[in-house]
């Protein structure tokens, strides 16, 4: 793995995120956005992140103020990738706007770049032809609050050179992540694979009146020595995103998901109960 410069396509939540982490690593960083806005916003995510890497991590003013100008900041998608190494990309997750992206980005990066998606939910097979370079293309997931949370899930798609794959795992570990390779695709990854039947198992429970929350987690806990049970992590995840699945799954037919959808629109969403961001959920905080 030869990377030195990286660019971050998409500087929300997670990009801004990717973005410091990458560069409060040592590494040359260009950030993109669409425009003069979304780069103040940037910009005030970033700075606010120095502040979290302080207290969590007891990272030095120099160590966050290195970080910091160690990072560009571009409108102009072309200035962004002239130099780039990897192009990480945290777009929203919307088809279009990722099919353009990276129909864009194939006309105006180097033939030597590499490209990653951090989407949640799509796979680069989708992307690949869009890319004009499968063979350089695959996903590198992160969770949300990267620095503590330091898990990259790595995927390929048929077309992905192992070589690169490689480069993408050993970048991974030099960004201070855990690295998780997945040698096929898989919607939702690991994780997501795992938890999202795994807690709305615990759902069903509740709502055909098994059991509380409070018994749910109780049994999982001491049962399996877990520090959390489903409807904690629930807390975490947020009762909106809970909301969203159910809500989806019960648009498409699967009746058994009307009844939650509307169980944690009422009894939670309604109340402005949304989980630890909100201080209550199934718990106070
Ligand atoms: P976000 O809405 O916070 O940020 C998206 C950013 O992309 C914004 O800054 C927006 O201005 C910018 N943008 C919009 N159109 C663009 C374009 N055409 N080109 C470049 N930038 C554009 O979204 P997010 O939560 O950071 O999610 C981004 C990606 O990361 C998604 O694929 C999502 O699935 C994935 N992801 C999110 C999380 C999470 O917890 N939020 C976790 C893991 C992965």
């Amino acid at each position: 793995m030869n990377y030195q410069h990286i660019t971050v396509a998409g500087s929300g939540v997670l990009g801004s995120q990717i973005a410091f982490q990458t560069a409060f690593k040592g590494f040359v960083v260009s950030i993109y956005d669409i425009n003069d806005d979304a780069i103040e916003r940037a910009k005030e995510r970033i700075t606010k992140l120095k502040k979290r890497y302080q207290e969590d991590l007891g990272a030095t003013d120099d160590a966050v103020n290195d970080a910091f100008n160690r990072i560009s900041f571009h409108s102009d998608l072309a200035k962004a990738v002239a130099n780039a190494d990897l192009v990480i990309e945290a777009v929203p997750e919307v088809v279009n706007i990722k099919t353009n992206f990276y129909k864009h980005l194939a006309e105006v990066a180097p033939d030597k770049t590499i490209f990653v998606t951090n989407s949640s939910t799509m796979l680069p097979s989708q992307f690949a032809e869009a890319t004009g370079r499968p063979e350089k293309f695959l996903a590198l997931h992160f969770a949300n609050e990267i620095w503590k949370n330091n898990t990259a899930e790595i995927m390929k798609h048929p077309g992905t050179d192992m070589d690169v794959f490689q480069d993408v795992i050993e970048f991974a570990k030099a960004i201070g992540m855990v690295a998780l390779p997945l040698q096929k695709e898989q919607p939702g990854y690991i994780l997501n694979s795992l938890l999202v039947p795994f807690l709305e198992a615990a759902q069903m429970l509740l709502i055909n009146e098994v059991a509380d929350p409070e018994t749910i987690d109780k049994t999982w806990m001491i049962a399996t020595g877990s520090p959390k049970g489903p409807f904690a992590i629930l807390d975490v995840v947020g009762i909106t995103t809970a909301y969203n699945i159910a809500n989806g799954k019960a648009q498409a037919g699967k009746k058994e998901f009307e009844k939650l959808a509307a169980y944690l629109k009422t009894e939670y969403i309604d109340k402005g109960k949304l989980g630890t961001a909100s201080g209550e959920g199934f718990y106070t905080y």
